[in-house]
């Protein structure tokens, strides 16, 4: 200030009250502390006072790019509207919709659900034990089947269904745990695997067992056969003597496959001749390592023709392989 006002007095001119401001913002710009670089503890020097970060324009992203990230819980919060089948399934089931699975190589699905329950006609629920994780179509064709196929055939038997034994669902792996096999409908949760249903009475009603009425069990073959484009059960290939795995493979033609024998309980098979009962008990002549859907099967190693089980008009689907999918 001193200086400027030496200056002003001897120029008393608009140039040198213009040279006065200029040396005025320099002289206060020389009074701002400027930083001074000193020693870390390490050695590493470092400034005294944080420095402003000053972002080019040109690295700064627009605000639709902010836009474009949505919060974290975000996604939970608001998914997507659901799907025409859920919209369905919301009327007879309980369930959790998935966004998208997505899972090692092909296996995934897109509008799948986590089905908890099933809900009768009469509003009572069959709980899905453990939840499975299912396309909605192989769902609501699941939730279908109970309501109006094995809860009317159960409850024949004097009690109502309650639990749906979930022994598999999605899972990505190849057909029958094979690695490098094709890849099951499991990894597409286009499939389950059931193994029993529970009843209200207490009761469990395995669909392999021999001992649980066999009438039953023709009944629900009869109905899943008809229902599903697959069925795998005892005699299929080995691998579902304990449990029936369904699924909705899309195949040429809409061919169905339908591959469970229903025994005869042990006092039965007493009765049969003993080819019968050696046939009975032997693995399907179309065994194969096969879990999900069919190989090519050639018809040929087919060596004999074994006894039907007495099935009723609906379950004669059993169809040959002929889909390599
Ligand atoms: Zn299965």
């Amino acid at each position: 200030m001193k200086i400027c006002g030496v200056r002003a007095a001897l120029a008393l001119s608009a140039l040198g009250l213009l040279l006065c401001i200029t040396d005025m913002a320099a002289a206060q710009l020389s009074l701002v502390p400027q930083p001074k670089r000193v020693k870390a503890e390490h050695g590493v020097p470092h400034a005294s006072a944080p420095q402003p970060v000053v972002i080019p324009e040109g690295f700064a992203p627009p605000q639709e790019v902010y836009a474009a990230f949505p919060e974290d819980n975000a996604a939970a919060a608001a998914p997507s509207a659901p799907s025409a089948c859920q919209v369905r399934l919301q009327k007879i089931a309980v369930f959790q919709p998935i966004p998208t699975l997505v899972g090692a190589g092909e296996c995934g699905a897109a509008d799948a659900v986590h089905l908890d329950a099933i809900i009768l006609p009469d509003q009572n629920k069959v709980t899905v034990t453990p939840a499975g994780v299912l396309r909605c179509p192989m769902a609501e064709e699941l939730a279908h089947w109970v309501r109006e196929d094995v809860a009317p055939l159960t409850q024949k038997l004097g009690s109502a269904v309650r639990v749906l034994d979930n022994f598999d669902s999605y899972e990505c792996r190849g057909r029958n745990r094979v690695r490098g096999a094709a890849l099951s409908e499991h990894g597409r949760a286009n499939a389950i695997d059931v193994r029993l249903f529970k009843l209200a009475d207490g009761r469990a009603l395995t669909l392999t067992d021999v001992n649980v009425d066999k009438t039953w069990r023709e009944a629900i073959k009869a109905s899943v056969c008809a229902r599903f484009a697959t069925v795998l059960g005892p005699g299929s290939d080995g691998n579902h003597e304990e449990h029936i795995h369904l699924d909705l493979a899309e195949r040429r033609n809409n061919y169905k496959l339908c591959e469970w024998d229903v025994r005869e309980p042990p006092v039965a098979q007493a009765e049969t001749t003993p080819q019968a009962a050696e046939q009975n008990a032997a693995p399907s002549a179309t065994a194969e390592a096969d879990d999900s859907d069919e190989a090519a099967q050639p018809l040929d190693v087919v060596p004999l023709p074994r006894p039907r089980p007495k099935l009723a008009e609906g379950a004669g689907l059993r169809l040959k392989k002929s889909d390599p999918n």
